[in-house]
């Protein structure tokens, strides 16, 4: 079998052409520009095997990133599993609010909640070295995961088992980030997303118990002036704003994705303690 033939294949497969060439240069370690120019270039046999499987599983819904077993984000390769959600590019935009805060924040000690890859925590250490970087995760499988990342790319993060802020008893930071499972129940979307770890992806209801826990959590592990970022859905961002405003946030405030959707709310802690009186908020 040559490229060219694996591509026919995948097109009756009703593979997407960029979701094959994507596997092939993998399978080759090629570019896919090389590819267009190789179109009779021959494949091993065991290698056009496992090519064929990999697209019958991509035909079945499988996502492109498990069968790679990685995906980029914020420039960084993260090797991925069923283990985690896959990265995705708008959560860059969490990554990318955060290191505006970070100039200001009151300390370098920063955690990402529910790290999933390790992809947050990662991107955040690439950014600014020096930076002091804890990461939880409630699930061994996916912080083995993160871990792995981290290793692999040659970061220390402060990786700690446990939803939320549990495994961070008495630890103030100062600058919090998760990007929590929000999508609500019985949400027509899920079904595109099966494949994944369904505790990254829902929590009960609106989508919003989770998020309302980690900010319920939050003052006793932020210091003053520290800001909360949270990824949410593009119909969370009012509730999510309240959630803050209730918690004694300051400032909370939504942004919105490339797509122009509400995608990330955050808040500051006061910088001093009269400001948590309910009182100090007029
Ligand atoms: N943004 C993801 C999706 O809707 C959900 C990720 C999450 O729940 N944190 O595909």
């Amino acid at each position: 079998m040559n490229v060219g033939q694996v591509l026919a294949a995948a097109r009756a497969l009703g593979v997407d052409r960029l979701d094959a060439q994507w596997l092939l240069a993998h399978h080759l370690q090629c570019t896919r520009a090389w590819l267009l120019a190789h179109e009779d270039h021959g494949l091993a046999p065991e290698m056009a095997r496992t090519i064929g499987e990999q697209l019958a599983r991509r035909a079945a819904g499988e996502p492109l990133a498990y069968l790679l077993g990685e995906r980029e984000f914020c420039g960084l390769k993260l090797q991925v599993s069923p283990a985690v959600l896959i990265p995705r590019p708008e959560t860059e935009l969490l990554v990318d609010w955060a290191t505006q805060l970070l100039p200001t924040a009151p300390s370098a000690e920063v955690v990402d909640l529910g790290t999933g890859s390790g992809a947050i925590a990662l991107a955040l250490a690439a950014r600014r070295p020096g930076l002091a970087v804890t990461a939880t995760d409630a699930s061994d499988s996916a912080l083995a995961v993160a871990r792995g990342n981290a290793q692999r790319l040659g970061f220390k993060i402060d990786f700690a088992l446990g939803p939320w802020w549990a495994p961070l008893a008495g630890r103030r930071f100062g600058l919090a980030l998760a990007n929590p499972p929000y999508v609500a129940e019985g949400d027509p979307h899920l079904a595109d997303l099966v494949h994944e770890p369904v505790s990254a992806l829902t929590a009960g209801g609106q989508g919003l118990d989770e998020l309302r826990r980690i900010v319920a959590g939050a003052a006793a592990h932020l210091q003053p002036g520290a800001w909360l970022l949270l990824e949410h859905g593009h119909d969370q961002g009012p509730a999510v704003r309240e959630m803050l405003k209730a918690a004694g946030f300051f400032l909370a405030q939504t942004r919105t994705d490339l797509a122009g959707q509400d995608r990330c709310s955050g808040g500051r802690m006061p910088m001093f303690d009269q400001e948590l009186t309910p009182e100090a908020h007029g």
